[in-house]
């Protein structure tokens, strides 16, 4: 069966993943309370409703509760984004996808208990700041406040040597979960696999130890 998703607020974090979902073949439901953000998605969801989902009668009546998942991608507006959360909690949403503005507003939506709270801002501020400081970062995925995933292209001071050449779970706490060459990826490279120039090492560590290999290994 294919899973429905419902999208709430359509600015321009819940818009792309509206756009996303349904361009994935996915069932979507795009709400908005303002009518010319639903005209814009009508056309690119399949069904687009104009509602105020601080109101659990309108959440009620859309069904929401038969969605498989729900995205609240409401922006500024935190106190609606918060009672919008709480009254999909309420009425038993499976599970919900939260956007937070900030620390507080996370604190608050886990408290009441929404599944995954995402911060695309900061997340996607902190990989451009890697990235500018090391062009070899390509990607950084946050994982808990202390530790990341990262995504960094072998230098040519890694290439031609074995994981346990370089020793660098040792010497930097981190470990190399997978190491994508061309079109294969390797996951969990033996110890005397060879890094080749151009490698993309995914490597998991805490945020010091990421930062300190980036510093001193790349
Ligand atoms: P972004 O930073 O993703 O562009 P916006 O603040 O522009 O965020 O978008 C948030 C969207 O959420 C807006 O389209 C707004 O109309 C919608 N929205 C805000 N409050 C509600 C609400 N109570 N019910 C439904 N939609 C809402």
């Amino acid at each position: 069966m294919k899973k429905e998703f419902a999208v709430i607020g359509l600015g321009r974090f819940g818009g792309s993943i509206c756009r996303e979902l349904a361009e994935l073949g996915m069932q979507v439901l795009a709400i908005d309370h303002k009518e010319e953000r639903i005209n814009k998605y009508a056309a690119i969801a399949s069904h687009a409703v104009c509602a105020d989902t601080t109101e659990e009668k309108v959440l009620k009546e859309i069904g929401i509760r038969n969605f498989d998942h729900v995205i609240v991608a409401i922006g500024d507006d935190i106190q609606a984004s918060i009672l919008t959360t709480l009254i999909l909690k309420e009425l038993g949403v499976s599970k919900i996808t939260v956007k937070a503005q900030n620390d507080y507003h996370e604190k608050v939506l886990r408290k009441i208990g929404a599944d995954i709270i995402v911060h695309p801002e900061r997340d996607m501020g902190r990989r451009i700041a890697h990235n500018i400081v090391s062009n070899n970062v390509l990607d950084y995925l946050e994982l808990s406040d202390e530790h990341s995933i990262a995504e960094i292209v072998a230098s040519n001071k890694l290439s031609g040597h074995s994981i346990i050449d370089l020793n660098i779970r040792a010497k930097y706490g981190i470990n190399i979960v997978a190491i994508k060459r061309g079109n294969d990826i390797l996951v969990s490279p033996q110890a005397n696999e060879i890094i080749h120039s151009g490698d993309i090492l995914i490597i998991i560590g805490a945020d010091s130890d990421i930062s300190r290999f980036e510093r001193k290994a790349l």
